[in-house]
C-alpha cells in the first residue's frame, strides 16, 4: 500500500513545487497570475519554463503538451519534444517562456461549430496559470484554453474561466454591501461524484456496441440484474479493489484527492468521489479521473464503461456535481453561520441560487444534454428532466415564513426577520432521502445531480456559475442604493421567494404526480437533448451570457451547432453497429440454430419421435426474424434518408423522432431472438455474461 502523503502531487507542479524551485521575484509573479489573473512577463515566463522543463526531465520527460478541452467533450493534447538541434550538431533540450505560454496546435480537426469558417483558421492554446502543470505518461502536460485567433472560444474552459470572472465580480459587490470589506476574491467549488461501471475485458472486446457506441446495443434482461439491490455499498471484490487501489494511487500522484469509494445500486457499477477544489481545476481533474480510470482498468484486464446508460434496464451512471461558493478568507457562503448578519447573507446567496435556477432551467438542462444522458434522465433512476430545487423541510419553513411573514417554529412568537434573528443550524444531509431531485440543498452546497456520468463539468459549471451572478448582479444593483439596507434586503428576499418558489420542491421526483404539478408549476420538462437545444439560443439565454461576457452570439451559434452535430453522429454511429451485429452477428447466428433445428426435426422424424420443442422454437424463431429483418429493413433506409438532410435542426428531430424508435424495434425482436436461441450459437456474450463477470 502506497502512501498517500508520500505520493501526493508528485507528478504536479504545484504551488509549493513552484515555491521551493522558483527565484523569490519569478514566484511571486507567478502567484499574482493564479490569484489575480495578472499576465506573466516574457522574462518570468522563460524563468519558469525552465525551471518546469528541468523538474519535468528529472522524472523522466522528454516531451511536453498543452493540454486542452475542446468542444468534444473530452481532452486534446500534441506531444512537442524539449529537444532542438544545436549548430554542432548535438541536441538540447529547451523549453521557452514562449512554448510554455501559447501553443498552434492544428486545430482543424477540433468541432469548431463554423466558427473557424466565419473567422480565422488557425486556434492557439494559452496556458491557464490557476490549473497546474502535471506529467501523464512521462509527457509533461500545460492546462490551456483554447481560442481561434480571432479571440473565439474553442473550447469549454475558456468559458468556464470567464463564467468564474463574471461570479468573482457580482458576488463582490454583494459582499462589500455586508461589510465583507476583508475579501478580495469569490470563486465556486465543485467535488463531482463520478459513478462507472468496470467490465471484463474479453466480454467488452465480444462486442462491437461496446467497442463503437461505449453502451450496448442489443441485450435481453438477465435473470438477476439490480432487483436485489445487493451490490449497493456492498463488499467490494477483489478484483476491482485491486483497481481501485491502483486508481487512488494514480490519482493522488496527480494531486486529485480521491477520497471515498464504493459500489452503487447495478452490478459492476462503482462511485469515486473525490475532495472538492475550485471549479476550474476540479474540471481538469475530472477529465484526468475519467482518461485515468480507462488506463487503470486496462492494466487489470478490465475496461471502465464511463457511457450514461452502458444496460438497458440497469441503472446508468451519473455524475454529481456538488456546487459552492467561497471567499479567499475561507468562508463557505452556502453555509448558514451563526450571526443574523451572516445568515441574512447566507439567505440571499441562497435565494440567489433559487433564482437562477428557476429561470434558467432550461440552460442548466442543456448542459446536461446528450445522446447518452437521455437514456437516464426521466428513467426513474436519474432525476427527471424536469429541474426542481431540494431544500429540506427546515429551510423550507424558513423561506415559508419570510414569504408570509408568519413566525417560524413553534417556540417563536415572533416574525422572522432577517438581519435580526438567528437562524437554527440546519442538520446537514447525510442521507439518500433526496437522490430523486434533480438539484438539492445538502447542508453547505447544492448537488446538481443530472450530469452523466461521460460528459465534461465545465458546461454545468458554467452555466450555475452564470445565471447565479446574474440574480447577484441584480440584487447588488437594488441594494448599492437602498437607504435602510436590512429592510431592503428583507423585502428583496421576500419577493423573490415568492417570484420563485415554484421550483422548490421536496417530495418524490420519480412520482407521475411530480411530473404533472411540475407542468401546472410552468416548469420545463425537457426530456430530450433536441427539445432542449432548441432553447439555447432563447433571446433570454443570448442576453444572460453575452451581457457578462461568458460567450459571443458567434460563440453560441457555434455550440448550438456542434450540440446537434454530435447528436445526429452518435445516434449515426449507433444505428449503423445495430445493422452490422443484427446483419452479420444475430441474424446469420439464429439462422443456424434455425437449420440446426429444422435438421433435428426431419432426423426425429424418420424414426418417428415428435419434435415438440424444436418445432415451437423453430416457429417462434421464424416469427421473431421476420419482424427483426423487418426492422432492419427500415432503419437501413430511413439512415440513408436522413444523412440527406441539411437543416441541422430537421436531421436531429428525425433522429429523435423516427430513428430511435426503428433502433429501438431492431433490439426488442433480436432481445426476443437472444432468449430463444440455444446459448452455443449466441454471437457474443449476453448481459449476464457482462454483468457477473469481474469477481
Ligand atoms: P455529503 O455528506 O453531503 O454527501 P460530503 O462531505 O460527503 O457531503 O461531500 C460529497 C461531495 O461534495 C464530495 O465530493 C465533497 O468534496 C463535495 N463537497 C463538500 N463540500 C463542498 C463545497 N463546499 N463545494 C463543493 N463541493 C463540496
Ligand atoms: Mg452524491
Amino acid at each position: 500500500m502506497s502512501n498517500p502523503a508520500e505520493i501526493f502531487g508528485e507528478n504536479v507542479f504545484s504551488i509549493s513545487v513552484m515555491k521551493e524551485r522558483l527565484p523569490k521575484e519569478t514566484f511571486k509573479e507567478v502567484k499574482n497570475a493564479i490569484d489575480n489573473g495578472k499576465r506573466l512577463s516574457p522574462e518570468a515566463a522563460n524563468v519558469v519554463a525552465n525551471e518546469m522543463k528541468q523538474w519535468a526531465i528529472e522524472k523522466g520527460c522528454t516531451h511536453y503538451t498543452h493540454w486542452f478541452q475542446p468542444m468534444t467533450g473530452i481532452t486534446a493534447e500534441k506531444h512537442d519534444s524539449f529537444v532542438s538541434p544545436t549548430d554542432d550538431g548535438n541536441i538540447i533540450l529547451r523549453f521557452s517562456g514562449k512554448e510554455l505560454t501559447q501553443g498552434e496546435p492544428d486545430a482543424s480537426s477540433f468541432p469548431s461549430g463554423g466558427l473557424r469558417a466565419t473567422f480565422e483558421a488557425r486556434g492557439y492554446t494559452a496556458w491557464d496559470p490557476t490549473s497546474y502543470a502535471f506529467i501523464k505518461e512521462g509527457v509533461l502536460c500545460i492546462p490551456t484554453a483554447f481560442c481561434s485567433y480571432g479571440g473565439e472560444a474553442l473550447d469549454k474552459k475558456t468559458p468556464l474561466l470567464r463564467s468564474m470572472e463574471a461570479i468573482n465580480k457580482q458576488a463582490l459587490r454583494v459582499l462589500k454591501l455586508f461589510g465583507n470589506e476583508d475579501v478580495n476574491g469569490v470563486k465556486t467549488t465543485v467535488g463531482p461524484e463520478q459513478e462507472y461501471f468496470l467490465i471484463d475485458k474479453d466480454g467488452y472486446n465480444a462486442r462491437r456496441d461496446l467497442i463503437y457506441t461505449g453502451r450496448t446495443l442489443f441485450g435481453a434482461t438477465p435473470p438477476k440484474g439490480q432487483q436485489m439491490e445487493d451490490h449497493y455499498f456492498g463488499v467490494i471484490k477483489p478484483r476491482v479493489q485491486a483497481f481501485m487501489k491502483d486508481l487512488n494511487d494514480e490519482l493522488w500522484k496527480l494531486g486529485i484527492l480521491a477520497t471515498t469509494e464504493h459500489n452503487e445500486v447495478a452490478p459492476s457499477q462503482h462511485e469515486m468521489a473525490p475532495i472538492f477544489t475550485t471549479t476550474n481545476i476540479a474540471t481538469d481533474h475530472n477529465q484526468l479521473t475519467m482518461e485515468i480510470m480507462k488506463k487503470v482498468a486496462q492494466k487489470h484486464d478490465l475496461v471502465c464503461l464511463l457511457h450514461e446508460k452502458p444496460f438497458a434496464g440497469v441503472n446508468g451512471s451519473g455524475k454529481h456535481n456538488n456546487w459552492s461558493i467561497s471567499t479567499d478568507t475561507g468562508l463557505n457562503l452556502l453555509e448558514p453561520g451563526d450571526t443574523p448578519y451572516e445568515n441574512a447573507q447566507f439567505l440571499l446567496f441562497l435565494t440567489a441560487v433559487i433564482k437562477a435556477v428557476d429561470e434558467y432551467q432550461d440552460l442548466l438542462r442543456i448542459s446536461v444534454a446528450s445522446a447518452g444522458n437521455d437514456h437516464r434522465l426521466g428513467a426513474n433512476e436519474a432525476p427527471p428532466a424536469v429541474i426542481s430545487i431540494f431544500l429540506g423541510s427546515e429551510l423550507s419553513e424558513i423561506l415559508d415564513a419570510i414569504e408570509n411573514d408568519t413566525p417560524y417554529g413553534a417556540k417563536e412568537k415572533e416574525l422572522l426577520k432577517i438581519g435580526v434573528h438567528v437562524l437554527p443550524k440546519f442538520p446537514k444531509d447525510t442521507t439518500d432521502r433526496n437522490r430523486t431531485s434533480p438539484f438539492a440543498f445538502t447542508g453547505n452546497k447544492f448537488e446538481f445531480r443530472m450530469l452523466g456520468s461521460a460528459s465534461s463539468i465545465a458546461l454545468a459549471n458554467t452555466v450555475l456559475n452564470t445565471a447565479v451572478a446574474e440574480a447577484l448582479k441584480q440584487y447588488a444593483d437594488k441594494l448599492e442604493g437602498s437607504a435602510d439596507f436590512t429592510s431592503a434586503l428583507h423585502d428583496l428576499i421576500k419577493s423573490e421567494i415568492k417570484s420563485h418558489k415554484r421550483i422548490i420542491f421536496n417530495g418524490n421526483g420519480y412520482d407521475d404526480a411530480w411530473i404533472a404539478e411540475a407542468e401546472k408549476r410552468g416548469l420545463s420538462n425537457l426530456k430530450t437533448t433536441p427539445d432542449a437545444v432548441a432553447h439555447y439560443l432563447d433571446q433570454k439565454n443570448k442576453d444572460l451570457f453575452i451581457s457578462h461576457k461568458v460567450y459571443s452570439e458567434a460563440e453560441m451559434v457555434s455550440r448550438h451547432e456542434v450540440f446537434l452535430d454530435k447528436y445526429c453522429k452518435l445516434l449515426h454511429i449507433e444505428a449503423m453497429t445495430m445493422l452490422e451485429m443484427a446483419k452479420q452477428d444475430i441474424l446469420p447466428a439464429v439462422s443456424s440454430y434455425s437449420s440446426t433445428l429444422a435438421d433435428n426435426i426431419a432426423a426425429k422424424d424418420q424414426i418417428g419421435i415428435k419434435s415438440e420443442f424444436e418445432s415451437k422454437t423453430l416457429s417462434d424463431i421464424a416469427a421473431d426474424m421476420k419482424s427483426a429483418y423487418e426492422a432492419y429493413s427500415a432503419l437501413s433506409t430511413s439512415i440513408v434518408d436522413v444523412e440527406k438532410e441539411e437543416d441541422l435542426v430537421k436531421k436531429a428531430d428525425t433522429y429523435k423522432d423516427v430513428i430511435k424508435s426503428q433502433m429501438e424495434a431492431l433490439r426488442a425482436s433480436c432481445d426476443k431472438l437472444e432468449t430463444e436461441t440455444a446459448a452455443e450459437f449466441w454471437p457474443f456474450p449476453t448481459y449476464g455474461e457482462l454483468l457477473f463477470a469481474v469477481r
